[in-house]
């Protein structure tokens, strides 16, 4: 699945020590991130399908959570790899403030290995799409995370970003700044828009690529705006999953 020029990258990269992004250590690995500190990450062992949220360890196989049985969300398939919590909280940070991409990439190269893992034999969606930033927002960044995640997933799977796909229109506060589940609820209505003029025909399956997911809001706000421009199967992809 993987592109030639991406392989040849990766052994480029383990050719040249660099140091870990958690303990600083030099390590040779294709990510800089050493083996021990891997293991060590807050990865999410079992969550359920529908909104990423770890289950509890009830002994039972279940797929999907209480809530999400109830009620079950617009997206089909919810992949966070980790708990949004030391060291990762602290990684995304510096990834997203302090423009350390080293941190993007290695992160992002996690979670591509998690999702070919999940999808093989099954079909992946046709297109990635990247939770936009309003351009103020952008200007202010310098860059889009969710955009640096999806190329390097990209890379790894072979699936087209959907550039400017969807615009975001309305320039929301940022869920950090909100203070509560409602406010965000509320704040992410009519906020994002598709350019008509850049989507293919006929698009069914589209992943969403977001950093970290905290109430879904941001998501389904996205998802409706997909689902009303006639895409059926929504799944999101973000490197950490939190709760509130
Ligand atoms: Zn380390
Ligand atoms: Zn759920």
């Amino acid at each position: 699945m993987r592109s030639k020029y991406s392989k040849f990258k990766e052994l480029l990269r383990s050719a040249v020590p660099s140091p870990c992004i958690v303990c600083a250590r030099n390590c040779n690995e294709v990510i800089s991130i050493c083996k021990f500190c891997c293991n060590d990450l807050p990865w999410i062992k079992n969550a359920c399908y529908a909104c990423g949220l770890p289950l509890p360890d009830s002994g039972l196989h279940a797929n999907h959570c209480a809530k999400c049985l109830l009620h079950p969300p617009s997206i089909n398939f919810c992949q966070g790899i980790f708990h949004y919590e030391s060291p990762i909280s602290r990684l995304i940070t510096r990834f997203k403030f302090h423009d350390q991409f080293e941190i993007g990439f290695s992160l992002s190269f996690l979670l591509a290995g998690e999702i070919e893992k999940e999808y093989a034999g099954i079909s992946q969606p046709e297109f990635l799409i990247p939770v936009p930033l309003h351009r103020e927002r952008l200007r202010v960044r310098g860059f889009n995370q969710a955009f640096e995640i999806s190329k390097v997933i990209s890379q790894q799977t072979s699936i087209p970003i959907g550039l400017d796909f969807v615009k975001k229109v309305r320039n929301t506060s940022a869920q950090t700044e909100l203070d509560s589940a409602s406010k965000r609820r509320r704040s992410q209505k009519n906020v994002f828009c598709c350019d008509k003029n850049r989507w293919p025909e006929n698009v069914n399956h589209v992943a969403i690529i977001d950093d970290v997911v905290t109430t879904m809001a941001t998501v389904l706000s996205l998802a409706s705006s997909l689902e009303s421009h006639g895409v059926r199967h929504i799944d999101v992809w973000c490197l950490a999953r939190a709760t509130l």
